[in-house]
């Protein structure tokens, strides 16, 4: 359970440690600091002590945000208009067929100037990022202004995005101009941006640093590896952003509820969605920076689309009992007019008569030698599945999201085929368990760093070992063979 600074008791049979930036938070503005959590909040400053002394190693990490400005102080006549998504795509799969007509509230482009990066080149000094106070480490893919100004001294201008915080508050985010540099800085900077000549502050911009562990000392799972029914999620575990903490968050809950019950835990692997990818990443290889989830992390991401990420993910959901009876029929029943609708269109056959070919020149598509499916028509780069009703006068109006997954599968079928090859040999070394207290300096031939890192890491799979740096091919062939022996060994006993 959990003991607060007051003395009172939680008693719990798991705990989750989800402390984001809170935990020894320190906001740096120029020569300022100050312990505190984001945005004044109070920071954590008890826990980490406690943490250590279970033998925890804490290291610090560092994320930044922009000013808030005022929304009358800009001028947005020297900006380029960014307007929402034409088409809305709901967020939900269960309001896929719901018409938005909502009133959007468009964002501008504008850039930085020679005159605004000069005013930081002089002032880096000032910046607690240059002059060494703040230790930890930022995110590479999100830097403030003056790492921007320095690490691409190259580029004379950089974009800069106005955000609007939301429909009541006059708060703009200055997307892209993130500072540690003292506020009397900040605002000359920001005044020398093209359309913020004006501007007024209502927050100014500042950097915050936080511990954080080193996620290889958790399972797949987010539990420590040693310490039974204590885990770990979002930004503590090295991530930074909202999506990659509440996901952490949703696998951390539904584990710990699974080991309070005696089950086995809930693994999604890197095949088959991003919450994969992400923890696997991050319990396997570690990180010295901020992780941020990107899409070009995943190999498999044919495979791994938004657009199908329900009939991925819902019947795990299902299982696990967080999904209700209602939702998972009707992902059932969309794959189910998914997979009818593929099957009629194979059977469709088109054959070569001087109406068809017609119509295919109509289509800008060669005419047909032999007779072909309209499935494989589609196949076509120039016929969609839209454009091909004109060989199937009778086909039955089926919703767009259906229609979406018919044309997606079926241009796609080579490609995807070839990914579902390989996600079969992923599986294979994936699901070669290995038991994380296997005494690795048994394991003869296994090279040094191979067997320091194994030890450190305590793979769960011979899959997860593979992934680790340091771990070679080789490596794991001598692995598969001590698995093998023991294997026949166990049995011989
Ligand atoms: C200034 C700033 C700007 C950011 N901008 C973005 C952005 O634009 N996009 C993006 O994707 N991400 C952004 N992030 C990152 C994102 O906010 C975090 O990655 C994410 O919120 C982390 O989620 P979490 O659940 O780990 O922690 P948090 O969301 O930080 O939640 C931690 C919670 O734990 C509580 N807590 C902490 N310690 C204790 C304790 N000892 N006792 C009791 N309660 C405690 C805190 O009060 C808080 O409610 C930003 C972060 C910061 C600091």
């Amino acid at each position: 359970g959990v003991t607060t600074r007051n003395g009172a008791n939680y008693y719990s049979k798991a705990v989750i440690v989800a402390t984001g930036t809170y935990l020894g938070g320190r906001v740096y503005i120029g020569e300022v600091n100050y312990q505190s959590g984001p945005e004044g909040m109070s920071p954590s400053l008890l826990l980490s002590d406690s943490i250590k002394n279970k033998g925890i190693h804490l290291r610090r990490m560092k994320t930044g945000t922009p000013a808030r400005v005022h929304k009358d102080s800009i001028d947005y006549s020297k900006m380029e208009i960014q307007p929402g998504d034409k088409e809305i795509v709901p967020f939900s799969f269960l309001n896929m067929e719901k018409k938005y007509d909502i009133d959007q509230v468009p964002c501008y482009l504008t850039y930085t100037t020679d005159a605004a990066h000069q005013i930081i080149r002089d002032n880096l000094g000032r910046s607690p990022m240059f002059s060494g106070y703040i230790e930890g480490v930022g995110p590479r893919y999100c830097p403030s202004i003056e790492d921007k100004v320095v690490k691409f001294s190259n580029r004379d201008k950089h974009q800069v995005f106005i955000e609007p915080e939301g429909l009541s508050t006059k708060e703009m985010y200055i997307q892209g101009v993130s500072s540690s540099l003292p506020e009397e800085v900040q605002i000359q900077i920001y005044k020398r941006i093209d359309g913020l000549e004006n501007v007024e502050f209502m927050r100014t911009a500042y950097a915050i640093e936080y511990d954080s562990i080193d996620p290889t000392i958790l399972k797949r799972s987010l539990e420590h590896k040693e310490i039974q029914n204590l885990f770990f999620a979002g930004q503590i575990n090295g991530s930074s952003g909202y999506e990659e903490a509440a996901a952490q968050g949703l696998m951390a809950g539904i584990n710990a509820s699974l080991n309070i019950q005696g089950k086995e835990p809930f693994i999604i692997d890197r095949s088959e969605g991003y919450i994969g990818v992400l923890i696997d990443d991050l319990v396997t290889k570690g990180t010295d920076e901020p992780y941020r989830m990107m899409t070009s992390r995943a190999e498999y991401r044919l495979t791994l689309r938004q657009d199908n990420a329900d009939l991925r993910l819902t019947k795990k959901g299902y299982e696990l009992g967080l999904v209700t009876q209602e939702r998972y029929d009707l992902t059932i029943k969309k794959e189910e007019l998914i997979n009818k609708e593929l099957m009629r269109l194979k059977k469709i056959i088109i054959t070569p008569t001087e109406k068809t070919n017609n119509m295919l020149l109509e289509l800008k598509s060669s005419p047909l030698k032999n007779a072909v499916s309209l499935y494989e028509l589609i196949k076509r780069p120039e016929i969609s599945y839209e454009s091909s009703l004109i060989f199937d006068p009778d086909r039955e109006a089926l919703l767009k999201e259906i229609r979406l997954q018919v044309e997606t599968q079926i241009k796609y079928e080579g490609y995807i085929k070839k990914q579902m090859i390989q996600i079969e040999q992923f599986k294979r070394l994936e699901n070669r368990a290995l038991d994380i207290n296997i005494d690795y300096s048994k394991v003869k031939g296994l090279s040094n760093e191979a067997l320091q890192k194994l030890t450190k890491i305590k793979p769960e799979s011979v899959g997860q070992a593979s992934r680790i740096s340091g771990v070679s091919p080789s490596d794991i062939n001598v692995l598969l063979i001590y698995l093998e022996q023991r294997r026949r060994g166990a049995s011989l006993v």
